[in-house]
């Protein structure tokens, strides 16, 4: 893409920005540590108003399937105008909307689509999330919820309530199998069955004080959590412990969907079919659009029972569904799945080299690195503490270097890496060679958490 002389001037960019920041609530987020501002954008590439371009790895919080304006989200959109269909209707059928059902039933595991039946939602995750718990609660006339350590479901509250961050008595706390930071303290196969052994006993114990819930809700790889893929053995033995005790299964895909993990869904991996499917972000195409898929069994809910004005977004539907048949037809699942176990490799020899990186891991083009007090002690696991200080200063430092990247987990120490499905191995070494260079320099200029001073690579470390 060629700059022009459309491109506003340096200082308009920094009104804009300074506007923001008067102007908007003190909730904002990726503005805060992403001061740029977006005016064109192709692919992988982002230009600000201030000229520079940057290599976009957030990619919509893991929205662009395709990343930026890809030429058939462009056409599917531009068909939907040009045609004169209404762009407003509220829940009301039509041809965008039939072609996009059927598209996304295509897609998702056999068994669940043969017999499901689909509910539009508000258009954001959270909305989906919350519409999965009406409808299980309402099914099963039960309240409470199980949920993950380290989770991530929205900001929404029934979703927020859900989510690691949040306490809430409907809620019932289940351990994740973090490996890296394993709360049995043995990490690998036997931390998650080890933790699934523990919601088996909660759930068969009359006594755990933790009564019979409307559902059970997980994501397959946690993403805000922390990059932290769940072992596909750990998952059936989810999917086995609710399926014996009458308990839906609730997968939040929003996430993971449409190929980001290397597999269309990330169930697939696995094999597991949910009750309820939570789906979002890429299956719009980059515009809103949330919707649940369930088992039609589950669909005992009153006409009404989760109505909303934006549920029929026909540009989204239109350009989710031209994206859910480009990763369909390019066998782009299989392209992340093959890329991104590349890129783990290469993350995997910056690991070698240095000291503050606890772990690297992920899965398909969903990749982080967690970032660790090179100074501390490993615990008995290997584990060692996070370093959010760090992990901010090598995000600056990809800005620096034009390279966006947000950070996740715990302790928001997680760099993570979200590129569309559509980057080029070449793009691919460019995303890695600016991150190991921003990562030595921050390194060089960031003392430890300790207060020790910065250390450089590992091996030259005196
Ligand atoms: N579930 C998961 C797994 C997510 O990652 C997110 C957003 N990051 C949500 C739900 C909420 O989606 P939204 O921000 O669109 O409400």
């Amino acid at each position: 893409m060629a700059l022009t002389e459309t491109v506003p001037a340096a200082p308009a960019h920094e009104g804009i920005l300074r506007r923001q920041s008067l102007r908007e609530s003190a909730a904002r987020t990726y503005a805060r540590s992403l001061p740029i501002v977006p005016v064109r954008a192709r692919g992988l590439t982002i230009e600000g108003a201030d000229g520079r371009r940057y290599l976009d790895c957030l990619s919509g919080a893991g929205t662009l399937a395709l990343g930026h304006n890809h030429p058939v989200v462009l056409e599917a959109i531009r068909t939907v105008l040009d045609s004169g269909a209404p762009l407003h209707v509220l829940d009301l059928a039509t041809p965008v909307k039939d072609a996009f059902t059927t598209e996304l039933f295509a897609t998702l595991p056999r068994e669940l689509a043969e017999k499901a039946r689909i509910q539009f939602c508000g258009p954001a995750g959270t909305d989906a999330v919350e519409a999965a718990f009406k409808l299980v609660r309402t099914a099963t006339g039960r309240d409470g919820l199980m949920a993950f350590s380290g989770a991530y479901h929205g900001m929404t509250a029934e979703a927020l309530a859900a989510s690691g961050g949040a306490q809430h008595s409907s809620v019932v706390r289940l351990p994740y199998p973090y490996d890296y930071r394993c709360p049995f303290g043995t990490g690998g196969e036997r931390g998650a069955e080890l933790a699934a052994r523990w919601t088996q006993s909660l759930l068969d114990d009359h006594k755990s004080g933790v009564p019979h819930p409307a559902g059970m809700i997980l994501e397959p790889v946690q993403g805000e959590g922390g990059v932290i893929p769940a072992p596909d053995s750990w998952l059936r033995r989810m999917r086995e412990i609710t399926a014996a005790r009458q308990i839906p299964l609730i997968v939040d895909e929003v996430q993971t969907g449409v190929g980001r993990t290397g597999a269309f869904w990330a169930v697939d991996h696995s094999g597991i079919v949910p009750d309820v499917i939570v789906l979002s972000k890429a299956i719009g195409g980059s515009l809103p659009l949330a919707v649940i898929v369930y088992r039609e069994e589950l669909d005992s809910w009153q006409p009404g029972a989760h109505a909303g004005t934006f549920r029929g977004n026909q540009l989204a539907m239109a350009a989710g569904a031209a994206t859910l048949a480009y990763v369909r037809a390019n066998g782009l699942d299989r392209r992340a799945g093959e890329l991104g176990a590349r890129m783990l490799t290469r993350l995997d020899s910056l690991a070698a080299a240095h000291d503050c990186i606890g772990e690297v891991r992920g899965r398909g083009l969903m990749l982080g690195v967690e970032l660790v007090d090179r100074d501390a002690d490993a615990d008995a696991t290997g584990a060692r503490p996070a370093d959010p200080g760090l992990a901010a200063a090598v995000r600056d430092a990809c800005l620096d270097r034009g390279l966006i990247v947000e950070l996740g987990g715990r302790h928001s120490a997680v760099v993570r890496l979200l590129p569309p499905l559509t980057i080029t191995d070449e793009q691919a070494d460019a995303i890695l060679d600016r991150l190991a260079d921003a990562l030595t320099a921050a390194v060089s200029t960031t003392p430890g958490p300790t207060g020790s001073s910065p250390t450089t690579m590992r091996g030259t470390t005196p």
